[in-house]
C-alpha cells in the first residue's frame, strides 16, 4: 500500500513508524468523519486484531503533540480527531443527531482577526464550534 500523507508527515517529524502506528495513521487518513479514540481503535482492530486501545490512545497523543492530528471537543465529552490539513475549516454540530458539518466562512475569519487586533494581538489560531438543532419546517 502506498504511504499516506499522514505517514509521510510522521516520518518527516522523525517519528519511529511501527506497523501499528502506520495502521493508525492510515485509519485517520481514510476517515472522512471525526472519530473518537474508541472508533479509531475499532477501525484499526479490523486491520490488526492485536492492537490495544492503550496503543491507540498513546499514538493519538503522539500525533496530536506533533501537530499532525487535531483534537476537537464537540460537546459530548468525547475527544474527536481528524487529520490536520492546511485547509482551515470550522465545525457546526447538530446536537440532536450528532452530525458534524464542516464549513469555511471568510467573514468569521476576518472578524476574529479584527477582534484579536482590537485587543492588541495578531491571531495565530482559533477554535470554533457552533451547536444547533434542526430548523422546523415552518422556520426554514
Ligand atoms: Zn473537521
Amino acid at each position: 500500500m502506498d504511504e499516506t500523507r499522514l505517514e509521510r508527515l510522521c516520518i518527516d517529524k522523525g517519528m519511529k513508524m511501527t506497523e501499528q502506528r502506520r495502521i493508525i495513521a492510515r485509519v485517520l487518513s481514510a476517515s472522512e468523519d471525526h472519530p473518537d479514540v474508541e472508533e479509531v481503535y475499532r477501525r484499526a482492530s479490523m486491520q490488526d486484531s492485536k492492537i490495544s486501545i492503550a496503543t491507540v490512545y498513546r499514538t493519538m497523543r503522539l500525533f496530536e503533540d506533533a501537530g499532525i492530528v487535531e483534537r476537537h471537543d464537540f460537546g459530548d465529552g468525547r475527544a474527536r480527531y481528524e487529520e490536520a490539513t492546511d485547509e482551515h475549516h470550522d465545525h457546526i454540530i447538530d446536537v440532536k443527531s450528532g452530525r458534524v458539518i464542516e464549513f469555511q466562512n471568510e467573514e468569521i475569519e476576518r472578524l476574529q482577526e479584527r477582534v484579536a487586533r482590537e485587543h492588541g494581538l495578531i491571531l495565530v489560531g482559533h477554535r470554533l464550534e457552533l451547536f444547533g438543532v434542526p430548523l422546523k419546517e415552518d422556520e426554514k
